[in-house]
């Protein structure tokens, strides 16, 4: 629908109401005036005919002549055109008004009145008559007035005038009127154009003020007015404005929210549209999946995610009524294995889309994989020796061991064997305990001084020390202090040292130092000039039942936890381990555990 502006509507109905108007009141205005000029041009000469009918006694008391001058005198002065007719209609006498285009009859000739003027006449009545003469274009008219004596019509004046002057001078006073019209129509156009802007602009105002709220342009005023409806009209649109802002507001707040938490989630949160384009994602989906958050705004998932499986679980996700889930792996430098679980999203509009969580399930299953490698590992590492005792108790059992020397030999395996299982076992338990304590951060600590703690560690390796020859170089600055639990740090330093002297040949050296560090941290070094591990293996090496060479391990007594254990009372520590080795060169070890004030317990 076409639209136009109040003002113009406004005055558009003015324009017409006016001009119907003045062209009404003109033409009726013109039309009685034509109608009053014409009947005082009749009644004039009605009454001059009046007059002459009245002057003229009768024709036979005058000379045709005497009658026509007198006719010729009216006529001149009346500036009509006279005729003195008989009572028959005959012409009697004429006189011509100056300048009359008519042709005055003679005497004697057949009467030009019509028949019902004469008519009137003889019955002693005035009668007008009009005529219009088409190839001339005038119009004259004629009045015939009887003149009556003794209640006889014995006399009949006839005047008839031409009406061209008349009608030039009423055409020159329409004229006038048209004018007066037309500048009186126009003043009314003014005054309706100011009237209509008048209305029209409080109106504008409000209008242009409600488009820039609609704008979001909410902090300014808006015109107020002293017409009520529009005043109505700027308070109600006042109250919405307010009602705006104040919605605005709280979706501004609902969405903060709404992104702080998303933003704070340790979940990946991905919405799609019903074409996978992505609507809205978070941090933690942005650094999983490896994209930049605000790039991928509105853009299909297929053109940003290279994951096909993902893609197509979006798909499934916004198809499926119901919530899916699956586990799907994310191929990167490090790969991660991603749990996503999506629900279709259902709004009014019937659009549709998905929300997709992403979960990092990867190191969940690392440690799901590493409590079932442990407990098969458990189980391995006691079936062999439980196996082995069984075996030889078996078979001293069923006597056939004759020989006291085989016997004092099987008993002897079974002790090691035992040995072993409680190794083993001992091992376990100690760990348990140090990730308990690790766990609940109660790690009982004290000030000790580390050249005794080494010492005390001296002591302890010694023996196999000295069963191998080889040589404990210790290095310890005199006044160094730790703050660490004395008998787990020991028993750490105790295994490492162990495992130096058990993969050194014979009269090599092993050199254990302490150091401090940087911040109040102390640092342990533990060199071996041994056999050495190979790089592959060294990612590894701290992890439970983890060797290198297991039958050497076992021979010399290993259970594969000692590192575990190192590592674990190290953590224990808040500090860190390393290893450096070379294959046949040697190994350092070295743990460097931070000052107790910077250690989180
Ligand atoms: P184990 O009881 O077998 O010594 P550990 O956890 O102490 O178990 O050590 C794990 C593996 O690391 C060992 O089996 C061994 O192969 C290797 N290893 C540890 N320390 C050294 C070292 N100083 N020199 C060479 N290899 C070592």
């Amino acid at each position: 629908m076409p639209r136009t502006r109040l003002a113009w509507r406004l005055f558009g109905g003015w324009c017409a109401l006016v001009v119907a108007f003045v062209v009404a009141s003109h033409w009726m205005a013109s039309v009685e005036l034509a109608r009053l000029a014409e009947a005082a041009q009749v009644r004039r000469m009605l009454d001059a005919g009046q007059a002459v009918a009245e002057g003229v006694p009768d024709n036979a008391g005058m000379e045709p002549e005497t009658l026509a001058a007198t006719a010729r005198e009216i006529g001149r002065v009346s500036r009509v055109a006279v005729e003195l007719l008989d009572a028959n209609g005959r012409m009697i006498a004429s006189g011509e008004a100056a300048g009359f285009g008519g042709t005055a009859a003679a005497q004697g000739d057949a009467a030009t009145i019509d028949v019902q003027a004469l008519s009137e006449a003889r019955a002693g009545r005035s009668a007008t008559t009009g005529r219009y003469d088409a190839t001339s274009g005038r119009r004259t008219v004629a009045v015939t007035v009887p003149a009556i004596r003794d209640g006889k019509t014995t006399l009949i004046v006839r005047l008839t005038a031409d009406t061209s002057e008349s009608d030039a001078e009423l055409a020159a006073g329409q004229r006038r009127l048209l004018l007066g019209s037309i500048v009186s129509g126009m003043a009314a156009l003014a005054a309706g154009w100011i009237l209509a802007r008048r209305v029209s602009r409080p109106v504008e105002e409000l209008a242009e003020s409600a488009a820039r709220v609609a704008d979001g342009e909410v902090g300014r005023a808006l015109p107020m007015s002293d017409v009520t409806e529009v005043s109505v009209l700027a308070s109600a649109i006042d109250t919405l404005r307010g009602q705006l802002v104040e919605r605005g507001l709280t979706i501004g707040r609902q969405g903060t929210q709404q992104e702080a938490v998303l933003g704070s989630m340790m979940e990946g949160v991905l919405a799609v549209d019903a074409r996978t384009r992505i609507v809205s994602i978070n941090r933690a989906a942005a650094d999983l999946l490896d994209l930049d958050a605000g790039a991928v705004l509105g853009r299909p998932l297929q053109e940003v995610v290279r994951n096909a499986d993902l893609r197509q679980f979006a798909l499934q996700a916004i198809d499926c009524g119901e919530p899916v889930e699956d586990d799907l792996v994310l191929r990167a430098v490090r790969d991660r294995t991603i749990r996503v679980r999506g629900t279709a999203l259902r709004d009014k509009s019937g659009e549709g889309g998905a929300v997709i969580v992403l979960e990092d399930i990867t190191d969940i299953r690392h440690l799901e994989n590493v409590r079932r490698d442990f407990v098969a590992n458990v189980s391995h590492e006691l079936k062999t020796p439980v196996a082995s005792i069984k075996g030889f108790v078996e078979t001293l059992l069923e006597g056939r061991v004759d020989a006291p020397e085989d016997r004092r030999r099987f008993l002897e395996i079974i002790a090691r064997q035992s040995d072993r299982l409680g190794s083993i076992i001992e091992d376990l338990l100690a760990l348990s305990r140090i990730e308990q304590s690790e766990g609940s951060g109660e790690v009982p600590i004290e000030r000790v001084e580390v050249a005794s703690l080494i010492a005390s560690v001296v002591s302890e390796c010694r023996p196999r020390a000295d069963e191998r020859s080889i040589a404990i170089e210790v290095e310890c600055p005199p006044a160094l202090f730790a703050e660490v639990n004395a008998p787990l740090l020991e028993q750490a330093l105790i295994n490492l040292v162990d495992n130096a002297l058990k993969y050194s040949e014979p009269r090599r050296t092993v050199w254990l130092s302490a150091a401090a560090g940087a911040e109040g941290a102390v640092e342990f070094v533990v060199r071996d000039e041994g056999s050495g591990i190979a790089a592959e293996h060294l990612p590894r090496l701290f992890e439970r039942f983890y060797r290198v060479d297991k039958g050497r391990s076992r021979r010399l007594g290993g259970t594969g936890l000692g590192l575990s254990i190192v590592k674990h009372i190290v953590l224990a520590h808040g500090g860190t381990v390393a290893v450096e080795s070379t294959p046949r060169v040697g190994s350092t070890f070295r743990v460097v555990l931070p000052s107790a004030a910077a250690t989180p317990r």
